[in-house]
């Protein structure tokens, strides 16, 4: 098949790269034409585990191509993805702005009589599917084109995560398909049948629904990790160990092992947004989502649940300390920023005259795009412990899990360590003779 990809960051590369590895022909449609050079030159744009070699490979067999020009790239395809960004406007709703503005364009450069299937793969509220089919015939209209017929929009929200993406949308769970259209539901089910052939389902259903299943799913997955961070906020009150609680819950089958880690708050360009999305949804049909209002303000506040134990530790006075952070991601096997819990904690030890040595695996070029030496860089994660008061960890990364003890000693000036992502057991660590705090267990000690 020939298929466009409108919007080509962590969606839709991976979408674009994934669709030509099973065989399509596939173009990646972006306005940003640093962006588009630097892949058409084959140099990958994101880090996500295993995507470059599927890239490099497509690339080279000449089914994955790049340009910024939206005409040239949808002209022989039978299927267009909008993979564009939905960040939340000043009202927290979802800003379609972009979607509109590309659906407004397709509608002055769809034919009568070529049809297409334009997919909206964006998180998008329900009723938007509605709104891009308006758009697009608005502005044909406006053009003197009828194109009743001549298209389907369809809602095909993407479910994969940063940092498995390729994994993800190569074996998904499910595929979600809403559409009432024969023809593109038809399309769509040959279009993903190589990637279900495991026996995984392609779920169908109307627009509506499908656009809703996309925000219930990841507003479920904030409220499991807002509630187990109050869990551990009720340990550290009661004297209960939250690493207890967690595999004595999870391994219930009704409740599964899955998302009930504590730490220091979601981030990432999707929950946040999404859940306010959904919030405000809820909010225009006059429906009050309480459980979601607690999601937000709980998470609100654990993204700064270390900071007051770090300033209860230097007895209320950061001014001159010195903190080596691990971890700036929001969260471990991504270069992606976007909400990250460590920049709150940056904001916060630097407000109080603290200064801060970061190292992320990944994540370190787009900090520095976006706070510049606010901190200073380390080459590696022991490098950043010199003459650190403290370690604070902010993002799980593997490499953070089993690290050199002696090393960390001998750099640190003190042996301190506040774990977001309660990474170590805190017995081990109390034998080492550290004082740890971490979340939802007892301080070392
Ligand atoms: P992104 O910001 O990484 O990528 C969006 C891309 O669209 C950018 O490259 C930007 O230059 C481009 N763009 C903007 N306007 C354009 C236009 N008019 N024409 C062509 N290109 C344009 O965003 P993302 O993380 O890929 O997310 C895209 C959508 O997918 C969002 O709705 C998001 O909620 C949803 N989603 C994201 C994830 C995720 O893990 N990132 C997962 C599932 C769903």
């Amino acid at each position: 098949m020939k298929i466009a990809v409108v919007g080509t960051g962590y969606v839709g590369l991976v979408t674009g790269t994934c669709f030509a590895e099973t065989g399509n022909t596939v173009t990646c449609v972006d306005i940003d034409s640093t962006k588009v050079n630097k892949l058409t030159n084959g140099e990958i744009t994101i880090y996500e585990p295993g995507l470059e070699k599927l890239f490099l490979r497509n690339l080279k067999e000449d089914r994955l191509h790049f340009t910024t020009d939206l005409a040239a790239g949808i002209k022989d395809a039978s299927i267009i993805f909008l993979a564009l960004p939905t960040p939340p406007g000043e009202d927290g709703s979802a800003d379609l702005k972009y979607i509109l503005g590309v659906a407004s364009q397709l509608g002055t450069l769809l034919k009568t009589d070529d049809y297409k299937v334009i997919i909206d793969k964006s998180t998008v509220p329900v009723g938007t599917a509605e709104k891009v089919n308006a758009a697009i015939l608005e502005s044909a209209k406006k053009a003197g084109v009828n194109l009743t017929g001549a298209f389907d929009v369809v809602s095909n929200p993407e479910f994969l995560r940063e940092g498995v993406a390729v994994d993800d949308f190569m074996k998904p769970d499910r595929v979600v398909i809403g559409t009432s259209s024969e023809k593109a539901k038809k399309l769509m089910g040959d279009l993903y049948a190589p990637f279900v052939r495991q026996g995984n389902p392609v779920i169908f259903m109307d627009e509506r629904s499908a656009e809703l299943t996309k925000y219930a799913a990841n507003s479920f997955l904030a409220t499991k990790i807002s509630f187990m961070n109050e869990v551990a906020r009720l340990c550290e009150l009661l004297g209960a160990d939250v690493d207890m609680v967690r595999r004595g819950v999870g391994s219930d089958d009704r409740i599964g092992k899955r998302f009930l880690f504590p730490g220091i708050g979601y981030g990432g360009s999707c929950f946040p947004k999404d859940v306010q999305a959904l919030v405000k949804s809820s909010n225009e049909v006059k429906y009050d989502f309480k459980i979601l209002n607690a999601v937000m303000e709980v998470n609100e506040t654990q993204k700064l649940h270390l900071f007051p134990k770090i300033k209860n530790y230097f007895k209320g006075d950061l001014k001159g300390k010195h903190f080596a952070l691990w971890g700036l991601a929001f969260k471990p096997n991504t270069d992606d920023i976007r909400e990250a819990p460590a920049l709150y904690m940056i904001d916060a030890l630097t407000a109080e005259g603290a200064t801060v040595t970061a190292f992320d695996p990944e994540a370190m070029n787009n900090v520095k795009k976006t706070i510049g030496d606010k901190i200073t860089y380390a080459e590696n994660q022991y490098a950043a412990l010199q003459g650190a008061d403290a370690l604070i960890i902010a993002t799980e990364w593997n490499e953070f899990r089993t690290p050199d003890f002696l090393k960390i000693v001998s750099t640190l000036k003190n042996k301190t360590i506040f774990d977001g992502r309660n990474l170590f057991e805190v017995s081990a660590i109390r034998e080492l003779g550290f004082h740890y705090e971490s979340i939802g267990r007892a301080p070392s000690i």
